[in-house]
């Protein structure tokens, strides 16, 4: 009796040590700081350079990888021993961010455990960890037990808190083991999605252009065709950046869902949703750019890729059939931890003060939760999303990032919560 007392006791003194080193870590982990300015650059066409793709066997024929499907990439491989392989993973161009997407299938004839080193080449570092799937639909994060990183950088974000390589432990069969960067969610994924949301009967889906290879660009309309009052969202300029998708679909859900708020918010505003902006970069598994090779959040200004062109030319047109304002737009993207990029609040939109406000809901809303916000005081030239939906037509705008490893229910929590609060202030303010 008394040594269970004895035990019980330990173990709630265990369990208060481990909550005040757990939160003493938290208070020195400082809040994502996010990126500084970002220039202007050329966004005129160049090389890209596709991978081969196809089947990669070994000389005694037993394993097997394939980068053969849409948002597979993997560059080349090296078997160095009887069960171990090292992967390269190189990116469609330079210079590019480091945010190296791999993506391949691997079986084997018979069931064994395998070693795959990933790595990236000169400068470049592994960014996400690996996912594991039996039917690319469904993925689990590789447990931590299969899993080593090399020469981790010592820093809490950006590049210098990354490896350079890391190593996998796979168990390996004849049914086929997916490894990917992040989920899988590819144009076929999301247009299965836009498709399944249109059925409602008051959203459509229509396409608005093609991509540089021609895949379609399309955008959703959630409420009335011709109302005065509108808003856009957008996401996936970036092709790794699934995790920005994850929120955006939460929060375009809840806007279509059932909830009373959204139904009184589609009789008064009208949502565009364009859920992939670059559906030629996410097919090809590249790191950061489209076909043209170029970063198609620094094209707002000049628009020579036909992706950004497409949405703007939608916009104006839209202003144009229905005479009415946008007055809210969204960026989703991914990055190192969860941070809003916001206008700062000397410039006056189509509905002043929004975005301060919502935000501040929102935080309200989720208690404790309290990532950067980070207000842009420079507009022009607008170079990126966010500034042209200001500049060009008075939205009130951001750039909402989620991190790279953000636990993804509380995705779906914050773009559900951040849908509800944004509809119940917008309605306020009429
Ligand atoms: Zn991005």
């Amino acid at each position: 009796m008394n040594k269970l007392l004895i035990k019980n006791k330990m173990k709630n003194v265990f369990l208060l040590i481990c909550l005040v080193f757990a939160l003493n870590i938290y208070a020195q982990n400082p809040a994502f700081k996010g990126q500084g300015t970002v220039n202007q650059v050329s966004t005129v066409s160049k090389p890209v350079q596709k991978q081969w793709k196809g089947v990669f066997s070994f000389e005694d024929d037993t394993i097997y990888f394939s980068n053969n499907f849409e948002g597979g990439r993997l560059n080349g491989i090296v078997k160095d021993n009887d069960s171990t392989f090292t992967v390269l993973i190189t990116s469609e161009n330079t210079p590019i961010n480091t945010s190296p997407w791999y993506a391949f299938k691997i079986w084997s004839k018979q069931k064994k455990q395998i070693i795959v080193n990933l790595t990236y080449g000169e400068g470049n570092k592994n960014r996400y960890y690996p996912k594991l799937s039996n039917d690319g639909l469904n993925w689990t994060a590789i447990d931590s037990t299969n899993y080593i990183e090399f020469e981790k950088g010592d820093k809490n974000f950006d590049p210098k808190s990354l490896p350079t390589k890391v190593q996998m432990k796979l168990n390996v069969n004849q049914d086929t083991l997916w490894v990917s960067a992040q989920e899988l969610q590819t144009s076929k994924h999301i247009k299965k999605w836009s498709e399944d949301l249109s059925k409602k009967p008051f959203i459509s889906n229509r396409q608005i252009g093609k991509s540089k290879e021609g895949r379609p660009l399309t955008a959703l309309t959630i409420g009335e065709e011709n109302t005065k009052r509108m808003l856009i969202v957008i996401s996936r300029q970036h092709p790794p950046e699934v995790t920005g998708y994850l929120a955006m679909k939460a929060f375009v859900e809840t806007i279509s869902s059932d909830l009373k708020i959204a139904k009184e918010f589609r009789k008064k505003f009208t949502t565009y949703v364009v859920p992939l902006m670059n559906p030629d970069g996410v097919d090809n598994g590249f790191w950061r750019h489209n076909v043209g090779g170029i970063d198609l959040n620094r094209d707002w200004t000049s628009f020579n890729q036909p992706e950004t062109l497409a949405v703007s030319e939608f916009i104006k047109e839209r202003e144009r059939k229905t005479n009415g304002k946008f007055y809210f737009g969204i960026d989703f993207h991914s990055t190192y931890d969860d941070i809003y990029y916001t206008i700062a609040d000397t410039y006056k939109g189509n509905m002043s003060g929004l975005v301060p406000e919502w935000l501040a809901h929102v935080k309200k809303e989720i208690p404790g939760y309290n990532p950067n916000i980070s207000p842009s005081d420079k507009m022009e030239p607008a170079i990126i999303s966010r500034n042209y939906f200001y500049v060009s037509h008075g939205m009130e705008a951001l750039v909402y990032e989620i991190g790279d490893n953000t636990d993804r229910d509380f995705i779906i929590l914050k773009g559900k919560t951040s849908a509800i609060e944004l509809m119940k202030l917008m309605l306020s303010k009429l």
